[in-house]
């Protein structure tokens, strides 16, 4: 599975250089990612173990209608196991590709601010932290110190109430665990969350509430779907919309990621 459109409701398609992964934290016990590696395992040749595929890297330069992509939703960029200079490449082939939006969500952002010195955070990347309790906000700290154009947390499983520094951040999003094993999320949790970010003017996206399958749930909170964007969004769309009009994909960059 290299690239395909998505159920997840705030991407349109997925894109995996890497798959593969280790745990870090609470968030990681039931990873989705690690699931699908086991259940088709003829797709995943080094199961979950942290793999590279330098031939999928020029994929999005393919895809002309302008998306958002969410960039290694099987696996961790700032994974310890990726080069940096296999980072430096996807992030050429972002450049190169500025009509689409790249949604990178990491739970290692103290690698990510090790090697922000020598990344180029172009306009078109959104920078996200996961943030499922309390004891991993400092996550949003290290967020901060990157120079990037939009940052997000994904709140997704929430394990427990959190109380958040709002600071430069432009979109939270919160879901609740799915799964046979799925550690239940208290509604108030996701209030709690939504009143911070309409105290701090922060887009907010309610994803599910969580139970035994994804929908089991639902996705209402007090009975109406909450599903904001970013600022960033719509400039997008209306500098792009769904045309390439104004598309220059940078000669070169073939040569630049061999
Ligand atoms: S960081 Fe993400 S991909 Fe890696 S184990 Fe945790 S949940 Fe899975």
């Amino acid at each position: 599975m290299s690239s395909i459109n998505t159920g997840i409701e705030w991407t349109d398609k997925t894109w995996n250089p890497t798959t593969g992964c280790d745990k870090v934290s609470p968030g990681c016990l039931h990873c989705y990612a690690e699931a699908l590696t086991k259940r088709f395992p003829n797709n995943f040749k080094n199961g979950f173990d942290l793999t590279l595929y330098p031939e999928r890297l020029t994929e999005p330069l393919k895809w002309r209608t302008p998306s958002r992509i969410f960039v290694n939703s099987m696996s961790d960029l700032f994974h310890e196991k990726v080069p940096l200079d296999f980072i430096q490449k996807v992030f050429k082939v972002i450049q190169a590709t500025p009509h689409h939006i790249y949604q990178i969500l990491t739970k290692r952002p103290e690698r990510l601010v090790e090697l922000a010195p020598h990344l180029e955070f172009h306009k078109n990347i959104w920078l996200g932290v996961s943030v499922e309790n309390q004891s991993y906000v400092s996550r949003v700290d290290l967020l901060r110190q990157v120079p990037v154009n939009v940052r997000f947390l994904s709140c997704e499983p929430l394990l427990g109430s959190l109380n958040l520094d709002l600071t430069d951040i432009h979109w939270v999003i919160v879901g609740g665990e799915s799964g046979q094993k799925h550690r239940s999320m208290k509604i108030d949790w996701a209030k709690e969350i939504r009143a911070q970010c309409q105290k701090a003017e922060v887009a907010f996206f309610f994803k599910q509430i969580g139970g035994r399958t994804s929908k089991s749930g639902g996705k209402l909170l007090d009975g109406k779907i909450w599903d904001e964007m970013p600022e960033a969004w719509k400039e997008h769309q209306k500098e792009w919309g769904k045309s390439l009009r104004n598309l220059s994909v940078k000669k070169g960059i073939l040569e630049l990621i061999a």
